[in-house]
Order: structure tokens, then sequence, then C-alpha cells
């Protein structure tokens, strides 16, 4: 059976990786959760510090410029929201993976991280923050569930509004509570699960969505269509059906 590997990566506290692998196998995908994905290489103290110093430089100062790789900046130095550049954390946790264990990739099997980390990606002119990033690791971030898709038109209408007077914007996302996903929400267990799918059938059929807006591999751009639709972990039966495929090959 094709193997699905799981890792986790600084998870959000309401993840409840059980939730994620067993939606997983339920749809017939062999799954193993190896824990987090760092800890799982076994890295001796030197690499640790390299892969830290690394995994600061992929650290988005300015949400308007591309990371300068090269640059170096002081830990200390505050950052966007805490957000990453997606493909260079992917390139890093690629090469130690590929350092650690090169035995492992001529190998079939599916890898992804399901990250608290904000990842980001740079496309006209700024970062965008993602859910899911393809490839070798695959990410699904959790953050990235929270600040991807957005809030109702009103949550930004409000907010200027908010932000115009110095009000406290905690009172406006108590008003909106349940209508986004929010850092440590319960649904975020049965989202993830859902999300996992879309890297993992790109990786067979370069096919990362479903035009099906009842399909958990539907695009949704707004939170109200993750909720609806990610949190439903419905599939078409199109999608099911490539899912289970998947779960047959070698
Ligand atoms: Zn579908």
């Amino acid at each position: 059976m094709f193997p699905v590997y799981i890792y986790s990566d600084s998870p959000s506290q309401s993840l409840v990786m059980q939730g994620v692998t067993g939606f997983l196998s339920d749809l017939g995908l062999s799954v193993e959760f190896r824990g987090d994905f760092l800890s799982c290489l076994s890295l001796g103290e030197e690499e640790m510090a390299e892969i830290e110093s690394l995994l600061s430089r992929a650290r988005v100062f300015n949400i308007e410029t591309p990371v300068d790789f090269l640059e170096t900046h002081l830990l200390s130095e505050p950052f966007e929201k805490e957000l990453y550049d997606g493909f260079w954390i992917q390139r890093i946790f690629s090469r130690f993976f590929l350092r650690k264990r090169p035995g492992e990739l001529a190998k079939s099997g599916f890898h992804a991280v399901i990250t608290g980390r904000l990842l980001g990606t740079y496309g006209s002119r700024r970062y965008h923050a993602r859910v899911v990033i393809s490839g070798f690791p695959s990410f699904v971030s959790t953050s990235g569930l929270v600040e991807g898709p957005a809030r109702p038109r009103e949550y930004y209408f409000l907010k200027a509004e908010f932000i115009r007077s110095g009000k406290d914007l905690s009172e406006l996302n108590e008003a909106f509570r349940g209508k986004f996903v929010d850092y440590e929400d319960e649904r975020i267990t049965k989202i993830t699960g859902s999300y996992v799918l879309q890297p993992l059938l790109h990786h067979f059929s370069g096919k990362e969505f479903c035009e099906n807006s009842g399909c958990v591999l539907f695009n949704s751009h707004w939170q109200k269509e993750v909720l609806d639709i990610q949190y439903s972990g419905f599939l078409c039966a199109e999608c099911e059906s490539e899912i289970r495929k998947v779960a047959k090959r070698r």
C-alpha cells in the first residue's frame, strides 16, 4: 500500500493529530504519524544550530519584499506576523531530510508536515499566507487557515473603523466569533485533514483543486467556504475514487 507519512512542526494546541490520520485512514490510505519532523531526523547539536540559523533566514521582514536568503537578521528582530517564506522552509526541510534519510526518497511515499508556522509565498508584489505548500515535503499550515482565507467583508470594513477610532480589536473578533477559523479553534483538526488531500492529489495527478464547491478539494478563498466545505470533510465521487486509487498504489 502506498504510504502517507504525516509529521508535525510546532502544531496548534487544538490540533488532534489522530483526527487527521483517522480521516485519511478512512479513505483507505495507509497513514503513519511520525511526530515532529525535525526530531524525527535525530539531528545532532551542530545540525540543530545550523537549521535554526537557516530557518531564521527564511523569515519575512517586510511583506512587500521577497526574502533575501543571504541577508542575515538578528534573531530578536521583529518580523511580519511570524511569517516565513514557505518555499525556503520547504527547501530547508527537504535538504535535511535528504541528508539524514537519503535512502527514503527513492522509495514511494507522500510526506506532509502539519505546521503551526505561518507560511507565505510571494506574488503580485506581496506575500500571501498559504494553507498548503505542495512539494517535498508538503505543508499544511494551521496558522494559514486563520490568516489565509479572507474573513467576511464586513469584518474588514469594521476593522478599519475600529483602528481609526482606537478601539480594541478583540471586541471585533468576539463579535465575529465562529465566522472564521481562529487560532486554537477546535474545528482545525477536521479542516486540516481535508487540506492534506490537496497536496496528496497534486503529487499524483498535478490536479490540486476540484471545481465542485461541495468537495473538500475545492479552492476556498473565503473563511465561510472553508467552514462549510473543508469542515464538512465531504469528497465528490470523482475525487474520492482518485484518492482510493492512490491508496491502492505501491
Ligand atoms: Zn472533488
